[in-house]
């Protein structure tokens, strides 16, 4: 089956056997506060870093899922409002959330086709943290380094916080721009779901400290004094931590899997622009992902090439939120080969051109 799903996403074929490693090794049943796990932890935390390329004096930290962390965030960061720019579900979901640990916090939504429009926002002096998602997995838009960088310098005083669970471990991202980012392993990464990575600047940990909120069992600071010593406030999903050490340390770094991908969204844009009979939803090239499209149809025919496709053992993305049955997606992630988007190329060329 080829899957082409933006997540849970095609696994590395390679955490086969490091799943039997990982059994052989012992390590799934070690202590979590045990010198073995210990050690394993403080290796991946290692690795993340010069892996993904973020800068050395962030604060690395496991959660069990994105969602948990926009959470985590709300609860820690924040005692009055967050404010969320969002053009998509997963934007609008953590508004949501947001609104209701604090009423007051605030959303603003943009165009599909517009970049994230920094010079317009209006974001209060009593705002406490920023948030926006970087890639936004229900539409197949991105938010540009421009864009990231003019936010940054607007509003230098306020925790920015980014959702890139479909972007992180796919692009090289410029982790100085902002203070918080965050990820679940089961997009870029090619791993299960269940696990979270959650990059925290030196800033963020300081104002967390100061609002010293630990009425939860992942509240911030309870896992940073836990993280001090490569430790979890709970027993954490061991298996997918030490495939996450493997993973990173057999694939490139980031910023070649950052080129190879980027080449490769070019092409499937130029590739699935040539259709009749669907079109790319996003019509400002500007603000396309390079990590999932989405194309778009009448409802029948999305159905009858998601329903063609995998009747062909190839599995596309449903279409998400307001889109779920308009549209269908295709990931651009590291785990999928070249070839296989050759193959889903002959699919479309061959039933739709
Ligand atoms: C998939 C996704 C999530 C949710 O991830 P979970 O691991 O299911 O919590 C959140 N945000 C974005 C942008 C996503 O793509």
């Amino acid at each position: 089956m080829l899957n082409f799903y933006p997540g849970p996403s095609k696994l590395y074929p390679d955490v086969r056997n490091y799943l039997v490693d990982a059994y052989d090794e012992g390590i799934l049943s070690t202590p979590h506060r045990g010198e073995q796990f210990v050690q394993l932890s403080r290796a991946v935390v290692g690795s993340i870093k010069r892996r993904l390329n973020i800068p050395q004096d962030y604060y690395i930290f496991f959660t069990s899922s994105a969602t948990e962390c926009w959470e985590v965030l709300i609860q820690s960061l924040t005692k009055h409002k967050s404010y969320h720019i969002y053009n998509g579900s997963f934007g609008e979901k953590w508004c949501q959330y947001a609104q209701k640990l604090r009423p007051k916090s605030e959303g603003f939504q943009f165009d599909l086709n517009s970049p994230m429009p920094v010079s317009e926002l209006e974001i209060s002096k009593d705002t406490e943290l920023i948030c926006f998602t970087h890639n936004e997995t229900s539409n197949g838009t991105q938010v540009s380094p421009a864009c990231i960088l003019n936010l940054h310098n607007r509003f230098r005083d306020t925790l920015i916080a980014v959702d890139a669970t479909s972007s992180m471990a796919g692009l090289n991202l410029k982790m100085i721009k902002a203070d918080i980012w965050f990820s679940s392993v089961q997009k870029n990464f090619g791993l299960p779901a269940g696990l979270a990575v959650m990059a925290c600047s030196p800033r963020a940990i300081f104002r967390a400290k100061q609002i010293g909120e630990k009425n939860h069992y992942n509240s911030l600071v309870s896992m940073y004094e836990k993280m001090l010593n490569y430790q979890t406030t709970h027993t954490p999903n061991v298996i997918n931590i030490y495939l996450l050490k493997r993973v990173l340390e057999d694939r490139p770094f980031i910023k070649t899997i950052d080129l190879e991908l980027t080449a490769r969204a070019q092409s499937l844009y130029n590739f699935f622009g040539q259709f009749t009979d669907f079109k790319l939803l996003v019509e400002n090239e500007e603000v396309r992902s390079k990590t999932v499209l989405a194309l778009q149809a009448s409802e029948k025919l999305v159905d009858d090439i998601k329903k063609r496709a995998l009747h062909h053992n190839i599995r596309l993305g449903n279409g998400y939120g307001p889109w779920a049955r308009n549209t269908f997606r295709i990931a651009n992630f590291p785990a999928i080969t070249d070839e296989e988007y050759e193959e889903l190329k002959r699919f479309f060329l061959h039933y739709y051109a």
